[in-house]
Protein backbone atom coordinates (compact mmCIF):
# COMPACT_ATOMS: atom_id res chain seq x y z
CA UNK A 1 0.00 0.00 0.00
CA UNK A 2 1.24 3.76 -1.19
CA UNK A 3 0.78 6.37 1.48
CA UNK A 4 -2.92 7.77 0.85
CA UNK A 5 -1.99 11.08 2.18
CA UNK A 6 0.53 11.82 -0.63
CA UNK A 7 -1.38 10.53 -3.37
CA UNK A 8 -4.23 12.69 -2.47
CA UNK A 9 -2.26 15.65 -2.35
CA UNK A 10 -0.65 14.84 -5.41
CA UNK A 11 -4.08 14.29 -7.08
CA UNK A 12 -5.39 17.52 -5.92
CA UNK A 13 -1.98 19.67 -7.30
CA UNK A 14 -2.87 17.73 -10.56
CA UNK A 15 -6.45 19.22 -11.51
CA UNK A 16 -5.85 21.59 -13.67
CA UNK A 17 -2.24 22.09 -12.79
CA UNK A 18 0.62 20.40 -15.13
CA UNK A 19 3.37 18.18 -13.63
CA UNK A 20 6.31 20.35 -13.91
CA UNK A 21 4.66 23.50 -11.66
CA UNK A 22 3.46 21.29 -9.28
CA UNK A 23 6.69 19.25 -8.00
CA UNK A 24 8.12 22.17 -5.95
CA UNK A 25 4.69 23.01 -4.47
CA UNK A 26 4.10 19.43 -3.77
CA UNK A 27 7.92 18.96 -2.20
CA UNK A 28 6.94 21.78 0.06
CA UNK A 29 3.79 20.71 0.53
CA UNK A 30 5.04 17.40 2.06
CA UNK A 31 7.44 18.75 4.17
CA UNK A 32 5.08 21.65 5.90
CA UNK A 33 2.15 19.37 6.08
CA UNK A 34 3.34 15.75 6.06
CA UNK A 35 -0.18 13.79 7.01
CA UNK A 36 -3.53 14.21 7.63
CA UNK A 37 -3.08 15.34 11.50
CA UNK A 38 -0.49 18.16 10.59
CA UNK A 39 -2.74 19.53 7.62
CA UNK A 40 -6.37 19.33 9.93
CA UNK A 41 -4.15 21.28 12.54
CA UNK A 42 -2.70 24.01 10.54
CA UNK A 43 -4.14 27.36 10.43
CA UNK A 44 -6.06 28.38 7.06
CA UNK A 45 -3.75 31.06 6.44
CA UNK A 46 -0.46 28.89 6.22
CA UNK A 47 -2.47 26.47 4.00
CA UNK A 48 -3.19 29.09 1.43
CA UNK A 49 -0.26 30.29 1.61
CA UNK A 50 1.27 26.93 1.22
CA UNK A 51 -0.58 26.93 -2.07
CA UNK A 52 -0.15 30.23 -3.12
CA UNK A 53 0.77 30.63 -6.92
CA UNK A 54 -1.06 27.13 -7.77
CA UNK A 55 -4.65 28.81 -8.48
CA UNK A 56 -8.26 27.21 -7.94
CA UNK A 57 -7.97 27.64 -4.22
CA UNK A 58 -11.09 25.87 -3.43
CA UNK A 59 -8.24 22.43 -3.87
CA UNK A 60 -6.64 23.88 -0.90
CA UNK A 61 -9.41 24.98 1.37
CA UNK A 62 -11.30 21.10 0.19
CA UNK A 63 -7.70 19.48 1.42
CA UNK A 64 -7.54 21.21 4.80
CA UNK A 65 -11.17 20.29 5.13
CA UNK A 66 -10.95 16.35 4.11
CA UNK A 67 -7.77 16.09 6.51
CA UNK A 68 -10.07 17.41 9.18
CA UNK A 69 -13.27 14.86 8.73
CA UNK A 70 -9.94 12.36 7.98
CA UNK A 71 -8.47 13.19 11.54
CA UNK A 72 -11.91 13.16 13.65
CA UNK A 73 -13.95 10.82 11.69
CA UNK A 74 -11.46 8.19 10.84
CA UNK A 75 -9.03 8.87 13.50
CA UNK A 76 -6.21 9.62 10.76
CA UNK A 77 -6.60 6.58 8.38
CA UNK A 78 -7.86 7.44 4.95
CA UNK A 79 -11.08 5.42 4.58
CA UNK A 80 -10.58 2.35 1.82
CA UNK A 81 -14.10 2.34 0.58
CA UNK A 82 -14.72 4.27 -2.68
CA UNK A 83 -18.00 5.70 -1.49
CA UNK A 84 -17.04 7.48 1.36
CA UNK A 85 -13.68 9.12 0.10
CA UNK A 86 -16.51 10.40 -2.44
CA UNK A 87 -18.16 11.70 1.21
CA UNK A 88 -15.23 13.79 1.68
CA UNK A 89 -14.75 17.59 0.50
CA UNK A 90 -13.40 17.84 -2.75
CA UNK A 91 -13.45 14.58 -3.84
CA UNK A 92 -15.09 12.98 -6.90
CA UNK A 93 -14.92 10.07 -8.40
CA UNK A 94 -11.94 10.42 -10.30
CA UNK A 95 -9.64 11.45 -6.99
CA UNK A 96 -11.76 8.57 -5.11
CA UNK A 97 -10.63 5.86 -7.96
CA UNK A 98 -7.23 7.16 -7.77
CA UNK A 99 -6.16 6.87 -4.72
CA UNK A 100 -8.07 3.46 -4.16
CA UNK A 101 -6.45 2.54 -7.52
CA UNK A 102 -3.14 3.82 -6.46
CA UNK A 103 -3.07 3.61 -2.67
CA UNK A 104 -5.06 0.64 -2.09
CA UNK A 105 -4.83 -1.00 -5.46
CA UNK A 106 -8.20 -1.60 -5.78
CA UNK A 107 -9.49 -2.79 -9.38
CA UNK A 108 -11.50 0.38 -10.23
CA UNK A 109 -10.91 2.62 -13.68
CA UNK A 110 -10.04 6.27 -14.00
CA UNK A 111 -10.92 8.67 -16.16
CA UNK A 112 -8.78 11.73 -16.68
CA UNK A 113 -7.45 13.82 -19.97
CA UNK A 114 -5.11 11.40 -20.88
CA UNK A 115 -6.62 7.75 -20.32
CA UNK A 116 -9.81 9.85 -21.76
CA UNK A 117 -7.79 10.67 -25.00
CA UNK A 118 -6.42 6.88 -25.40
CA UNK A 119 -9.89 5.48 -24.65
CA UNK A 120 -11.58 7.17 -26.98
CA UNK A 121 -8.99 6.34 -29.96
CA UNK A 122 -9.46 2.29 -28.69
CA UNK A 123 -13.06 2.34 -29.29
CA UNK A 124 -13.31 5.32 -32.13
CA UNK A 125 -15.62 6.60 -30.15
CA UNK A 126 -16.53 9.73 -31.93
CA UNK A 127 -19.34 11.30 -29.32
CA UNK A 128 -18.40 14.49 -27.79
CA UNK A 129 -16.37 13.15 -23.87
CA UNK A 130 -17.76 16.78 -22.55
CA UNK A 131 -21.35 15.47 -22.39
CA UNK A 132 -22.84 13.37 -19.71
CA UNK A 133 -23.91 10.66 -22.01
CA UNK A 134 -19.97 10.61 -23.14
CA UNK A 135 -18.67 10.90 -19.57
CA UNK A 136 -20.79 7.15 -18.93
CA UNK A 137 -19.69 5.75 -21.74
CA UNK A 138 -16.07 6.66 -21.46
CA UNK A 139 -16.16 4.99 -17.65
CA UNK A 140 -17.91 2.34 -18.92
CA UNK A 141 -15.05 1.48 -21.52
CA UNK A 142 -12.56 2.44 -18.74
CA UNK A 143 -14.40 -0.29 -16.36
CA UNK A 144 -14.45 -3.00 -19.17
CA UNK A 145 -10.40 -2.86 -19.44
CA UNK A 146 -9.30 -2.58 -16.06
CA UNK A 147 -7.85 -5.86 -14.73
CA UNK A 148 -8.89 -7.27 -11.34
CA UNK A 149 -5.41 -7.36 -10.13
CA UNK A 150 -2.45 -4.76 -10.56
CA UNK A 151 -4.89 -2.35 -11.15
CA UNK A 152 -2.65 0.57 -9.93
CA UNK A 153 -0.16 -0.61 -12.00
CA UNK A 154 -2.23 -0.99 -15.21
CA UNK A 155 -4.13 2.42 -14.51
CA UNK A 156 -0.29 4.59 -14.18
CA UNK A 157 0.59 2.43 -17.76
CA UNK A 158 -2.70 4.14 -19.06
CA UNK A 159 -1.73 7.86 -17.87
CA UNK A 160 1.24 6.97 -19.09
CA UNK A 161 0.59 5.88 -22.58
CA UNK A 162 -1.28 9.05 -23.19
CA UNK A 163 1.13 11.08 -22.03
CA UNK A 164 3.70 9.72 -24.02
CA UNK A 165 2.93 7.29 -26.60
CA UNK A 166 -1.06 8.59 -27.80
CA UNK A 167 -0.45 11.96 -27.53
CA UNK A 168 -3.14 14.69 -29.15
CA UNK A 169 -1.18 15.98 -32.14
CA UNK A 170 0.87 13.04 -34.24
CA UNK A 171 0.13 9.87 -32.02
CA UNK A 172 3.14 7.43 -32.40
CA UNK A 173 1.04 4.82 -33.43
CA UNK A 174 3.63 3.26 -34.75
CA UNK A 175 5.64 2.13 -31.87
CA UNK A 176 2.21 1.47 -29.54
CA UNK A 177 1.51 -1.33 -27.62
CA UNK A 178 -1.79 -1.60 -27.72
CA UNK A 179 -1.89 -0.84 -31.94
CA UNK A 180 -3.79 -4.28 -32.72
CA UNK A 181 -6.71 -3.39 -30.18
CA UNK A 182 -6.99 0.10 -31.53
CA UNK A 183 -9.77 0.81 -33.17
CA UNK A 184 -9.54 4.70 -34.43
CA UNK A 185 -9.17 5.76 -38.04
CA UNK A 186 -8.19 9.17 -37.45
CA UNK A 187 -6.97 9.38 -33.92
CA UNK A 188 -5.92 12.92 -34.38
CA UNK A 189 -9.52 13.71 -34.37
CA UNK A 190 -9.99 12.44 -31.40
CA UNK A 191 -11.09 12.93 -28.51
CA UNK A 192 -14.49 15.16 -29.66
CA UNK A 193 -15.29 18.10 -27.56
CA UNK A 194 -17.76 20.55 -27.63
CA UNK A 195 -16.35 23.25 -29.38
CA UNK A 196 -15.07 25.95 -25.93
CA UNK A 197 -16.79 29.05 -24.92
CA UNK A 198 -15.36 32.43 -25.62
CA UNK A 199 -13.34 33.96 -23.37
CA UNK A 200 -14.78 37.67 -21.75
CA UNK A 201 -12.73 40.08 -20.45
CA UNK A 202 -13.26 41.47 -16.99
CA UNK A 203 -11.92 44.65 -15.71
CA UNK A 204 -11.30 44.89 -12.31
CA UNK A 205 -10.03 47.98 -10.00
CA UNK A 206 -8.37 47.98 -6.65
CA UNK A 207 -7.03 50.32 -4.56
CA UNK A 208 -3.10 50.76 -3.40
CA UNK A 209 -3.71 52.54 -0.17
CA UNK A 210 -0.54 52.72 2.21
CA UNK A 211 0.41 54.22 5.43
CA UNK A 212 3.77 54.82 7.63
CA UNK A 213 4.73 52.20 5.77
CA UNK A 214 1.86 49.78 6.02
CA UNK A 215 -0.32 48.58 3.44
CA UNK A 216 -4.07 47.96 3.64
CA UNK A 217 -5.72 44.47 2.24
CA UNK A 218 -9.02 43.05 2.91
CA UNK A 219 -9.67 39.59 3.33
CA UNK A 220 -11.85 38.30 0.40
CA UNK A 221 -14.67 36.64 0.68
CA UNK A 222 -15.41 35.53 -2.65
CA UNK A 223 -13.44 34.52 -5.21
CA UNK A 224 -10.40 33.99 -3.57
CA UNK A 225 -12.36 33.44 0.18
CA UNK A 226 -9.97 33.54 3.12
CA UNK A 227 -6.80 35.51 0.90
CA UNK A 228 -5.62 39.11 1.34
CA UNK A 229 -6.38 41.12 -1.88
CA UNK A 230 -6.19 44.64 -2.64
CA UNK A 231 -9.19 46.62 -1.65
CA UNK A 232 -11.67 46.48 -4.40
CA UNK A 233 -12.87 49.99 -5.57
CA UNK A 234 -16.74 49.98 -5.84
CA UNK A 235 -16.69 53.07 -7.24
CA UNK A 236 -15.91 53.98 -10.94
CA UNK A 237 -12.20 55.44 -11.02
CA UNK A 238 -10.79 57.69 -13.59
CA UNK A 239 -7.51 58.57 -14.13
CA UNK A 240 -3.96 56.20 -14.71
CA UNK A 241 -4.27 53.37 -12.83
CA UNK A 242 -0.55 52.77 -11.07
CA UNK A 243 -0.34 49.07 -12.55
CA UNK A 244 -2.32 46.73 -14.84
CA UNK A 245 -1.75 43.29 -15.65
CA UNK A 246 -3.68 40.22 -17.07
CA UNK A 247 -4.51 37.00 -15.63
CA UNK A 248 -6.95 34.13 -16.86
CA UNK A 249 -9.19 32.78 -14.87
CA UNK A 250 -11.87 30.19 -15.60
CA UNK A 251 -13.58 31.46 -18.95
CA UNK A 252 -12.50 34.57 -18.03
CA UNK A 253 -9.44 36.80 -19.50
CA UNK A 254 -9.21 39.60 -16.44
CA UNK A 255 -7.39 42.78 -16.34
CA UNK A 256 -6.03 44.03 -12.64
CA UNK A 257 -5.90 47.42 -12.64
CA UNK A 258 -4.71 49.25 -9.43
CA UNK A 259 -5.01 52.62 -8.53
CA UNK A 260 -3.29 54.77 -5.60
CA UNK A 261 -5.76 55.40 -3.03
CA UNK A 262 -5.86 57.96 0.40
CA UNK A 263 -6.01 56.17 3.54
CA UNK A 264 -9.42 56.06 5.02
CA UNK A 265 -10.10 57.55 8.63
CA UNK A 266 -12.11 53.99 9.38
CA UNK A 267 -11.41 50.63 7.64
CA UNK A 268 -13.77 48.18 7.01
CA UNK A 269 -14.18 45.36 9.29
CA UNK A 270 -12.85 43.05 6.87
CA UNK A 271 -9.66 45.41 6.44
CA UNK A 272 -5.91 45.54 7.57
CA UNK A 273 -2.80 47.03 8.06
CA UNK A 274 0.04 45.16 7.08
CA UNK A 275 3.48 45.91 7.56
CA UNK A 276 4.84 42.56 5.60
CA UNK A 277 3.03 40.89 3.01
CA UNK A 278 6.04 37.49 2.81
CA UNK A 279 3.69 35.04 5.49
CA UNK A 280 0.36 35.98 4.18
CA UNK A 281 -1.52 34.48 1.82
CA UNK A 282 -2.58 36.28 -1.29
CA UNK A 283 -3.63 35.26 -4.77
CA UNK A 284 -0.59 35.62 -7.23
CA UNK A 285 -1.66 38.91 -9.36
CA UNK A 286 -2.46 40.94 -6.12
CA UNK A 287 0.91 39.67 -4.68
CA UNK A 288 2.71 40.42 -7.83
CA UNK A 289 1.00 44.31 -7.73
CA UNK A 290 1.66 44.83 -4.79
CA UNK A 291 5.46 43.70 -4.39
CA UNK A 292 6.22 45.66 -7.76
CA UNK A 293 4.21 48.84 -6.47
CA UNK A 294 5.83 48.75 -2.90
CA UNK A 295 8.93 48.30 -4.73
CA UNK A 296 8.69 51.14 -6.63
CA UNK A 297 7.77 53.50 -3.96
CA UNK A 298 11.04 52.82 -2.08
CA UNK A 299 13.07 52.97 -5.07
CA UNK A 300 11.89 56.47 -5.86
CA UNK A 301 11.84 57.24 -1.96
CA UNK A 302 8.53 58.41 -2.15
CA UNK A 303 6.39 59.17 0.97
CA UNK A 304 3.38 60.42 -0.39
CA UNK A 305 2.75 56.73 -2.17
CA UNK A 306 1.30 57.56 -5.39
CA UNK A 307 2.28 60.62 -6.76
CA UNK A 308 4.07 60.45 -9.73
CA UNK A 309 4.51 56.63 -10.03
CA UNK A 310 4.52 55.13 -13.54
CA UNK A 311 2.47 52.12 -14.91
CA UNK A 312 4.64 48.96 -13.95
CA UNK A 313 5.00 46.41 -16.56
CA UNK A 314 1.62 44.61 -18.01
CA UNK A 315 2.44 41.01 -16.89
CA UNK A 316 0.44 38.05 -18.00
CA UNK A 317 0.00 34.68 -15.46
CA UNK A 318 0.16 31.91 -17.32
CA UNK A 319 -1.82 29.64 -13.78
CA UNK A 320 -5.55 30.18 -13.25
CA UNK A 321 -5.93 32.00 -10.46
CA UNK A 322 -10.04 30.49 -8.87
S1 LIG B 1 -2.57 2.95 -31.95
FE1 LIG B 1 -2.32 5.15 -32.03
S2 LIG B 1 -4.35 5.97 -31.64
FE2 LIG B 1 -4.39 3.82 -31.01
S3 LIG B 1 -3.92 3.88 -28.84
FE3 LIG B 1 -1.98 3.59 -29.91
S4 LIG B 1 -1.16 5.65 -30.23
FE4 LIG B 1 -3.31 5.87 -29.67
Amino acid sequence: MRDPYAILISEFMLQQTQVATVIPYYDEWLRRFPDFSALSRASGNDVLHAWQGLGYYARARNLQATARVVADRYRGRFPQSIEQMQQLPGIGKYTAHAVGSFAFNQSVPIVEANTARVLTRLFDFRRSIESLAGRKTLWEYAASLVPKSNAGIYNSALIDLGALVCVPREPKCGICPVKKFCSAKDPERLPVRKSRSRTTRLVEKHAFVVRQGKILLQQSSKRWRGMWILPPLQTSVSGQPLHISTFPFTHHRVTLAVYCRPAPKRIAPEQQWFESIDRIAMPSPHRRAAQSLVNSCSRTNLKAFGVGLHVTAVKTTTQHEG
